[in-house]
């Protein structure tokens, strides 16, 4: 029989990760493009390897049209790796899409924002709102019968909200959020980790403190994605992580243009709300949202 490797041809390395590389492939029989993550997992502790393989578990469960859809996974023990094949998303990430409208002093389109905020809002709302994942064995892609039963009230928070994860396809109608390395799943409310290691541009602030946090902390990056496609500017920066953390902390944000419409601005500004509480959570955006909808539809 034909390893899944042989299937495909190698192409171009198109992405580095923290752990490894993304490459793009093309299947021998039907010429489909897709890429494969190459994970060399020598360098992780236990913890991180615990990590990828919950970001397995989680992507095999999490079918969504916005979700960047995964294939197979399969380890090569001789190169202690592990090769996740996954759908290729041929107009790259919102990071490459903030960098080309910023060296070409253009301003992003607004429709192109309602996109990316509805679209990953619809992401997010299979994630937080509860999913059935099964278990998975790691090494050899069989259920293995060792690990905690997870059940369908399981939640998955992402963590890692950030332009580089977030995904377009079709000439920028499609958007799909991907890199679940950091997504963490959580069974019961009083279950929230409070282990972090995401970027800092993007993290909320309870998150920063070390304080339990819950789905909305993935509101709260989304926020700060969106302000950065209006002003192609990250929300906070700052030259040191310590003034970075008091100004999210702080949570006050530098106005938006007024080119774009003020229910936009309102939304991204109520997404960077510093108490999680006051913060809206992804059903009451969507919600919002459709109204919105519904009244443009009725004009
Ligand atoms: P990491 O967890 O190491 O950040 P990612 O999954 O985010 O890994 O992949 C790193 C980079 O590779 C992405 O930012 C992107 O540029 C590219 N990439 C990853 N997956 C895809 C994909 N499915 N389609 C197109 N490009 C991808
Ligand atoms: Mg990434």
């Amino acid at each position: 029989m034909k390893s899944v490797a042989e299937e495909y041809e190698a192409l171009e390395v198109i992405g580095k990760g923290s752990y490894g590389i993304v490459r793009k492939l093309r299947s021998k029989s039907t010429g489909e493009i897709l890429v494969r993550k190459e994970i060399e997992y020598t360098s992780m502790n236990t913890l991180e390897r615990n990590q990828l393989i919950s970001e397995l578990r989680i992507l095999r469960e999490l079918n969504h049209p916005n979700i960047v859809k995964y294939y197979s996974h399969e380890h090569i023990p001789e190169r202690k790796s592990i090769h996740i094949y996954m759908e290729y998303c041929d107009g790259g990430d919102l990071a490459q899409i903030i960098t080309n409208f910023r060296s070409n002093k253009e301003s992003v389109p607004e429709e192109f924002i309602w996109q990316v905020l509805v679209q990953t809002l619809f992401a997010l709302h299979r994630c937080h709102y509860g999913i059935d994942a099964q278990k998975v064995d790691l090494f050899s892609g069989t259920t293995n019968d060792s690990e905690p039963d997870i059940n369908s009230e399981t939640v998955v928070i992402h963590r890692d909200i950030k332009p580089d994860n977030i995904f377009i396809l079709n000439s920028g109608k499609t958007v799909k959020l991907g890199d679940f390395g950091l997504a963490k799943m959580i069974t019961s409310q009083n279950d929230f980790a409070k282990t972090y290691v995401g970027t800092p541009y993007y993290m909320s602030p309870e998150v920063l403190m070390d304080q339990p946090y819950s789905p909305v902390c993935d509101i709260w990056s989304l926020g700060c994605v969106l302000f950065e496609l209006c002003t192609l500017r990250p929300p906070f920066q700052a030259k040191t992580h310590l003034s970075l953390q008091s100004k999210i902390k702080e949570g006050s944000i530098p106005a938006l243009p007024e080119s774009y419409s003020s229910q936009l601005r309102s939304i991204i500004r109520s997404c960077i709300t510093v108490d999680p509480e006051l913060r809206p959570s992804c059903y009451e955006l969507l919600e919002a949202l459709s109204v919105r909808f519904l009244r443009k539809e009725m004009e």
